[in-house]
């Protein structure tokens, strides 16, 4: 069967879900028998968003083959369970590069390099890629931003000329929001009329209208819409607030979302969808028996979509163990060794975050100080394993300045250290380690308990690592390793053994939990948090 394609854009107002509506639909899709991928295409002119500080996007999000890619691509996974890759998030700026590459090689033969066509050419190009291995039934590109935006123009614009190429192989959903106006009470539908008029002023014609909305529409609302925007009144679709985006992909199926794609794609419905284990999981979600307070300490926590993965696990974790896990969220800027116990004292578990540089170190370490010596269950990400190692070299070794060389690189105590491959390293865009490395488990730690297997592979994402130099040392005072990369012999996770459940991994788990697979050092850890 050849690929069919969906395309989702988005108009009226930033952040109305579109990356959930597209995961949404991939879960559904993939519920009645279909093999389906989720790509976007973001519109800036970053290579990708590893450069971006989060404030500015949100978290970075890592794929195995060590792409660092927009968040939404955390979502595709966590719905369906299907890794995602390099080719699953494209932005202009990658665009422009293979664009220009091609000019500097000669491939343009002396013609004039021009947005149309030779940029809208390289995007259809990359949204056509996905398909063309025959891996997929259907591909559901999300274009980001919204409609209007002269970034998203060229993204647009390929789109209008791709869905005529494809013919009857695409369907476009456009995404917008319909206000509710209180002093008059009524929901209004002019602004997504006027979203609609934008699309069809560059060619683009939707199929599908996902509304957005705080209230129920009604069926009169429906039609209007459909009959001022030239879509079927049941393609037009209410996409209510729910309480958790988890939801969302129930609520699509009761609004026939996936039904419609598939008679407009001309697919059979299959079976299904089995969305038997899904609606499990949600119910668990809202029927939980125990709730317990984690710590999540970090320099971006007034923005929670910096952690939206660690955000994500404990859901998912919180879900299998039967209980509710409420993030505290814990500006390591603002935590001191004076003031920890009164912050930290009513926590059932902290979590120490990953991160760059050497702001919030210190309130970092005195959580960790304050987690090792009180017994309270302690899992540190990345930065927040590199600060454990930091604390117990200071405090229980008593190795006074031991430090990261990322942030002393003076330091008697290299504890923390580049390797050998990175020094030379001076460019700051995808040179980070990066991406699925394999870890061998020692038997009997709490890594393993957790895993039950001895080989796991976990996605990476920094520079810096543990200094193997000084293992033994920490070693004999009581901190261990337990997960070894068996190619290189680096330390990816430490544990202390006497305390009640104290892990720290170099990876990121993060990124591989979804709703069918809890991650294991995230269940293993509210587990402890329980106990
Ligand atoms: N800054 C640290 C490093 O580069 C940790 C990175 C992280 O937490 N992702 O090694």
């Amino acid at each position: 069967m050849s690929t069919k394609y969906v395309f989702v854009t988005g108009g009226v107002a930033s952040s109305l879900g579109k990356g959930i509506i597209a995961s949404s639909l991939a879960k559904l899709l993939q519920s009645r028998g279909y093999r389906v991928a989720n790509q976007k295409l973001d519109p800036y002119i970053n290579i990708d968003p590893g450069t971006l500080n989060p404030y500015e996007h949100g978290e970075c999000y890592v794929t195995d083959d060590g792409a660092e890619t927009d968040l939404d691509l955390g979502h595709y996974e966590r719905f369906t369970g299907c890794p995602t890759s390099k080719a699953n998030n494209i932005t202009t700026g990658r665009i422009y590069q293979n664009v220009i590459n091609k000019e500097r090689k000669g491939d343009y033969l002396g013609k004039t390099v021009q947005i149309v066509p030779h940029i809208t050419d390289e995007i259809k190009r990359n949204i056509k890629l996905l398909g063309s291995k025959g891996e997929y039934d259907v591909v559901i590109t999300e274009i980001g931003g919204t409609v209007g935006d002269i970034e998203s123009l060229p993204f647009l614009e390929a789109v209008r000329q791709l869905r005529w190429e494809l013919g009857e192989k695409s369907v476009l959903i456009h995404l917008t929001l319909v206000p509710f106006l209180s002093a008059a009470g009524e929901l209004k539908t002019k602004p997504t009329q006027h979203s609609v008029k934008s699309l069809l002023e560059i060619g683009v014609q939707p199929d599908i209208l996902v509304l957005r909305t705080e209230h129920p529409l009604s069926n009169d609302l429906k039609r209007k819409v459909a009959l001022f925007c030239n879509v079927q009144p049941e393609a037009v679709v209410e996409s209510r607030d729910v309480s958790t985006i988890y939801e969302v992909p129930v609520r699509m199926e009761e609004e026939k979302l996936d039904k419609t794609v598939l008679e407009m794609l001309g697919l059979p419905l299959n079976s299904g969808p089995d969305l038997e284990q899904w609606k499990q999981f949600l119910y668990k979600l809202n029927n939980y028996r125990e709730e317990i307070q984690v710590g999540l300490v970090g320099k971006y926590v007034e923005l929670h979509d910096a952690y939206k993965s660690i955000v994500e696990s404990f859901i998912h974790a919180g879900a299998v163990n039967d209980c509710k896990v409420n993030i505290h969220w814990i500006h390591s800027e603002e935590l001191t060794e004076e003031n920890a116990e009164e912050v930290l004292k009513n926590l059932h578990g902290i979590l120490v975050a990953p991160g760059f540089g050497h702001r919030g170190i210190t309130g970092k370490l005195a959580a960790i100080r304050y987690a090792r010596t009180r017994n309270i269950p302690f899992f540190g990400i990345c930065l927040g394993m590199q600060m454990a190692v930091i604390e117990f070299a200071r405090n229980v070794l008593h190795w006074e300045g031991a430090d990261s060389t990322e942030i002393s690189s003076k330091t008697k105590y290299p504890v923390i250290d580049l390797m050998n491959d990175q020094k030379e390293v001076t460019e700051k865009g995808g040179t980070m380690r990066l991406g699925a490395y394999k870890c061998e488990l020692k038997e009997g730690s709490k890594a393993w308990e957790a895993y039950g297997q001895k080989i796991i592979e976990e996605r990476h994402r920094h520079r810096y690592e543990f200094n193997n130099r000084f293992k033994a040392q920490f070693e004999a005072a009581g901190m261990i390793t337990t997960g070894i990369n068996p190619e290189t012999g680096l330390t990816e996770i430490i544990e202390i053994p006497e305390h009640k459940w104290f892990v720290g991994t170099q990876f990121h788990p993060e990124y591989k939990s979804s709703v069918a697979r809890p991650h294991p050092l995230f269940v293993a850890f509210v587990k402890a948090c329980l106990s």
